[in-house]
């Protein structure tokens, strides 16, 4: 592994232009033009106009696209997970209520000590990630505290090689908590001789101090990060109850010293809102309030039961949500007030949580998913207008992983991250042209129609073909890995899958006793904003 690869060597100083019947900027002054290019040098867009004009100014450079493409800035995944938590189905962890569903996983000994895989999950998932159009991920990462890079290096080796822009944000915990699947915390409540089986399958693995997260973060910044260019390290505090407030305190001043930007999970259930209320006494959001966390550097992953409350105090604080819907229906949350955080001012981007729909990690789907969710029943027809939900998945998630000021939009001095969708296929039989083409794309755009990714200036998918991973070679690869690893440990994953189903009706008692806050509202509701102002 070579930290640090400099871009130069990646790509040609020579000028590329990409063009397109259109090319949809997700710029406010010029949102749309026809017959248009964009001018790529190195990593950077050198311009953006018309096709005619750009092939005059630039008339030796090669040209990718062609009037059978549109052109769109590259889609990026504002809540992911790698390393470990990457493929958890292929581990056998199946869909839960979130609290079950942490249980499981952090429980599960199937990948202890295999830090490594992390690179082979990681290429994995660019794959899928890029051929969807998607050219900038955030990585949630748990990494291993006994590591000198807290084992982010496995992951970075996967992100240098396929070339995708990451954001890095090393996850940090330093207490158990009733959400974070930490068996001790349930141990009271269990029969004597389950408990001491559940005990001795011991704490949840990321443990480490507060000293060597943050100097270990530090590392793995001096080392790898790239102001400006594809690696961005930055900071992962898990939960507002998972971390001290001290710890908090700390990563804050952290990001504040290396002005970069910080990202937690908040508000994924309705527990945590409920505990929330009982373990500080107020909304979560509050409680982050008091301890001046919020900033424009934050970003919130889910954020479903946030309150009217909670949403101005992020607005006001220019924070951001990242709404993740594929995962929040998976795993039992609810469906985020998406509409209502917009028109609260608070900046929404997407993510697909490592958990899309169809478990692989297909952004165009869930800009889908996340469009037609928005859908509140009634004649007005309230939805997601087509520029939202694309804004959604560039600038809203750019803004959210604060590195606005490079991608999201195709606009010069802006770092040339972009695709080309193939129209052949996605108007056909017949388009009619009143259609707005954002409303095209959220609706129709698939996979296969995304023919060429640019990221940093590097061509990483060409005429349909990914350039940097061999997808052959990663399958195989992960294959021949989970093969051996349940071969040695298949058994003992058994004996553990059995314990936490004995251990599973007394986390659920636990948290049904939550629910009396509630006013034993468990029913299933379209929308848990507006279910809760009746
Ligand atoms: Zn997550």
């Amino acid at each position: 592994l070579t930290p640090k690869p400099t871009a130069a060597n990646q790509r040609s100083d020579q000028a590329l232009l990409v063009r397109g019947e259109l090319v949809l900027t997700m710029e406010p002054e010029q949102p749309i033009i026809e017959d248009g290019a964009v001018a790529v040098q190195g990593a950077d867009i050198v311009a953006v106009g018309e096709y005619a004009e750009l092939a005059r100014r630039f008339p030796s450079a090669p040209t990718l696209g062609s009037e059978h493409h549109w052109v769109l800035p590259g889609l990026v995944n504002a809540h992911n997970h790698g390393a470990m938590v990457s493929g958890s189905f292929r581990q056998g962890i199946l869909d839960l209520p979130l609290e079950r569903w942490l249980m499981r996983l952090y429980n599960s000994r199937l990948l202890d000590g295999q830090m490594s895989i992390a690179y082979l999950n990681t290429l994995h998932q660019n794959a899928q990630l890029i051929s969807s159009g998607v050219t900038c991920t955030a990585d949630f990462y748990y990494g291993d505290g006994s590591e000198p890079y807290l084992g982010a290096e496995h992951g970075l080796q996967g992100y240098q090689e396929s070339g995708i822009r990451i954001a890095l944000f090393l996850a940090a915990v330093n207490q158990p908590s009733v959400d974070n699947g930490d068996l001790e915390v349930f141990l009271d409540l269990l029969p004597k001789e389950l408990a001491e089986r559940a005990q001795a399958l011991g704490p949840i693995q990321y443990n480490i101090t507060e000293q060597d997260y943050l100097e270990g973060w530090s590392r793995v910044h001096r080392d790898f990060h790239e102001s400006g260019g594809p690696i961005n390290i930055m900071l992962g505090p898990d939960g507002p109850v998972r971390c001290t407030p001290d710890f908090l305190a700390a990563i804050k001043q952290k990001a504040k010293e290396y002005d970069t930007a910080i990202q937690m999970h908040l508000l994924e259930t309705k527990y945590q809102m409920l505990y929330g209320r009982r373990e500080k006494g107020q909304s979560l959001v509050k409680y982050l309030h008091g301890l001046a966390f919020l900033s424009p550097k934050v970003s919130f992953a889910h954020g479903i039961w946030l309150s009217p409350e909670d949403a101005d105090l992020i607005a006001d604080a220019g924070a951001s949500v990242v709404h993740n819907p594929s995962s929040n229906l998976r795993l039992f949350d609810g469906i985020a007030p998406v509409q209502k955080m917009l028109s609260s001012g608070v900046n929404v981007g997407l993510g697909t949580d490592n958990m899309g729909f169809s478990d692989d990690n297909d952004l165009l789907d869930e800009m889908r998913l996340a469009a037609l969710l928005q859908r509140v029943p009634g004649v007005r027809g309230h939805a997601l207008s087509g520029q939202q939900a694309l804004n959604m998945a560039t600038m809203g998630s750019a803004r959210a992983l604060g590195l606005s000021d490079h991608i999201g939009s195709l606009k010069v001095g802006k770092r040339a991250d972009l695709v080309t969708l193939s129209t052949t296929r996605m108007l056909a039989p017949f388009m009619n042209p009143l259609n707005d083409v954002r409303e095209i794309i959220w609706r129709r755009a698939r996979r296969e129609d995304v023919c060429d990714v640019l990221i940093n200036g590097r061509i990483v998918k060409k005429n349909g073909e990914l350039t940097t991973i061999n997808t052959a070679r990663v399958r195989e690869g992960l294959r021949e890995w989970y093969e051996q690893l349940w071969a040695e440990r298949g058994e003992e994953e058994q004996t553990i899958h059995e314990i936490l189903a004995q251990v599973d009706p007394f986390v659920v008692n636990f948290f049904e006793e939550y629910e009396r806050d509630d006013q034993g509202r468990t029913d299933y509701r379209y929308n848990a904003w507006s279910s809760r102002e009746e």
